[in-house]
């Protein structure tokens, strides 16, 4: 049985999830204002990406008969000076998000929850790529700025992106 402390914690990330989401929908919007339709798709996928997240999360409290609340989304950024700035934006936001998986795994931890480790385990794994993805599109990104052929390529490579639905949610 999930302990109250941890389930609270599940809670509060299902909304820090959400927020995540509608941060990426929200630079997706910029980097689209800004011409660049292939790194706005991108975006658009690493918005579906985190919904997913929030359902993965929302189908764990269920199946420990747990209530889920949703809280308010609180209200993201809407521009960015350069499309470096938002993919450094994205780094330094998914490092946080790892910090907060971390918690959720000491709580699991402390609760020696065995059910609950193995959950956020699959978490760890898809933080490690998370963050390792933003750090390779911020260095790109700075090898491309200001050259417009770079941009137009990495551009080009973002629209590619396809979304795969995360496994615990394959049936
Ligand atoms: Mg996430």
């Amino acid at each position: 049985m999930i302990s109250k402390k941890l389930a609270k914690a599940i809670n509060e990330q299902i909304n820090a999830e959400m927020w995540s989401a509608y941060l990426y929908l929200s630079m997706s919007q910029d980097v689209y204002a800004k011409g660049f339709k292939g790194i706005a798709h991108w975006y658009k996928v690493q918005f579906l990406e985190e919904q997913a997240h929030a359902a993965i999360m929302i189908n764990y409290l269920h199946s420990q008969d747990e209530r889920v609340i949703l809280a308010p989304i609180a209200k993201v950024q809407t521009e960015w000076k350069s499309v470096l700035a938002a993919f450094e934006d994205t780094l330094k936001h998914e490092q946080k998000v790892t910090a907060m998986i971390n918690n959720l795994c000491d709580i699991a931890d402390e609760d020696k929850d065995r059910a609950a480790q193995n959950f956020l385990a699959w978490f760890i794994d898809e933080q490690v790529e998370e963050e390792e993805n933003a750090r390779d599109l911020a260095r790109k990104c700075k090898m491309a700025e200001g050259h417009l052929g770079g941009m137009i390529m990495l551009d080009n490579e973002l629209a590619a992106r396809k979304y795969h639905t995360p496994s615990p949610l394959k049936d």
